[in-house]
């Protein structure tokens, strides 16, 4: 099955999670549900964009250094405190920056441009109207667009959100996500493993994937090769989760639990996709969750993760599903399989404005640590090489990519 199929099958199979009311301050990376409009004028009153005198405009008007304006000094505005008084004609109160304008005024003269003498403010240039002045509604009037459907809150969109009174958002909650590893040759690490053991890696690798993703990973455990135990494991994984993540297990091979617990049944079904590393995929429902069961192979997962969970999770968080890739020009040529898109890990490198990427690893799927060394997964579409520099798409694989 070509990837783009099986992508779709997928997203077929998982829906938004249904949004909730969250305090903003939870709402961090979450998708909004809805549009949300300003309640009120941002800034919600006319204030001061500097230190200085709140004055009429007329009254200043044929100031200059010969004929200087002389206003009276008529009071002083406090912050958070609105003028009790206008500000009389001939007159001048002062404001500090962000203090609201009296009644009558429409310009500001800052503290710089003017001096004291006795009760006076001396003025030596006019000031046109609207000078240093923030209207009310500069920013957003009330009803426009605050944040609109579908975004992920990010940084400048919260501060919006708590500028226009919101204490708290209707938005897609965080997937939570149960991660599941099968093998009996797997030992955690920390524990020493024995002849034929290895540690068990993909759970956190496929825990730090989903929390980049924006959902909420927790591991429901290692089952040995088992079906039956593989099906308790399942079941209580579900129970608490949105979604299920399960690695080994999917080819069909005589200790693959996966496949003897599922192999032949309608819940969770059993493809071939057209994708190296990565081919053998089991996608379903348990328990009424999206169920993802990845090959193995840690390489082969992150694959499958980054094709199809990710997509879904993006998904089912609300957001239009990735991959996001990105622009590169391959250095070196790279060999296509005849009918498989393959992944391969490339280094990224900056050259100028150019993106290159240099395969950095290797075409085994099962070398983590040469995996860590690459930057992104580059994209050879199926039956067609890709040349020196050539435009290629990669997946960036780390936060830290320029
Ligand atoms: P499987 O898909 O179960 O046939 O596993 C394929 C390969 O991936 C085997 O070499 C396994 O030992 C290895 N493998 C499976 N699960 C894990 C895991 N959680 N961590 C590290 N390696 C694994
Ligand atoms: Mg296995």
């Amino acid at each position: 099955m070509p990837v783009e199929q099986y992508r779709s099958l997928v997203l077929a199979g998982v829906r938004p999670a249904e949004p909730v009311r969250t305090l903003l301050a939870d709402a961090h990376g979450c998708a909004l549900a809805a549009q949300i409009t300003a309640p009120r004028d941002l800034p919600p009153f006319p204030s001061s964009a500097m230190d200085g005198f709140a004055l009429r405009s007329a009254d200043v008007a044929g100031a200059s250094h010969r004929t200087p304006a002389r206003l009276r000094l008529a009071g002083e505005v406090r912050m958070g405190v609105a003028p009790p008084d206008p500000v009389p004609p001939g007159g001048a109160v002062a404001v500090p920056t962000g203090g609201m304008l009296p009644d009558g005024a429409d310009t500001v003269v800052p503290v710089e441009l003017a001096r004291i003498e006795g009760g006076s403010v001396v003025v030596e240039a006019p000031s046109a109207p609207g000078r240093n002045v923030r209207p009310a509604g500069e920013d957003l009037r009330r009803g426009e667009v605050l944040a609109p459907a579908g975004r992920r809150l990010e940084a400048a969109d919260l501060g919006a959100l708590a500028a226009g009174g919101y204490a708290a958002v209707r938005v897609h909650p965080r997937p939570r996500v149960a991660i599941l590893s099968t093998g009996n040759e797997l030992v955690p690490p920390g524990a020493e493993p024995a002849s034929g053991q290895i540690h068990e890696s993909n759970s956190y690798l496929l825990r730090a994937l989903v929390q980049d993703a924006g959902g909420c990973p927790f591991y429901a455990g290692h089952v040995p090769d088992d079906p039956d135990t593989l099906v308790d494991a399942l079941t209580a994984a579900a129970a608490s989760a949105d979604m299920v993540v399960c690695s080994g297990g999917v080819s069909a091979g005589p200790d693959d639990p996966v496949k003897r617990a599922f192999g032949g049944s309608d819940a969770i079904r059993f493809f071939q996709v057209a994708l190296q590393p990565g081919r053998p995929q089991a996608f379903g429902s348990w328990c009424g969750k999206p169920f993802f069961g990845l090959p193995g192979n840690p390489m082969a997962a992150l694959a499958g993760f980054q094709l199809f969970v990710g997509p879904a999770l993006d998904l089912a968080s609300g957001l239009p599903p990735g991959p996001v890739y990105r622009q590169a020009v391959s250095e070196g040529r790279m060999e296509a399989s005849a009918d498989c898109v393959r992944l391969v890990p490339v280094r990224l490198i900056r050259r100028g404005p150019v993106l290159a990427a240099a395969a950095g690893g290797t075409r085994r799927s099962n070398q983590l640590a040469r995996l860590a060394a690459a930057d992104a997964l580059m994209e050879v579409p199926a039956g067609r090489d890709i040349f020196p520099d050539e435009p290629c798409r990669v997946i960036p694989l780390r936060t830290d990519n320029a």
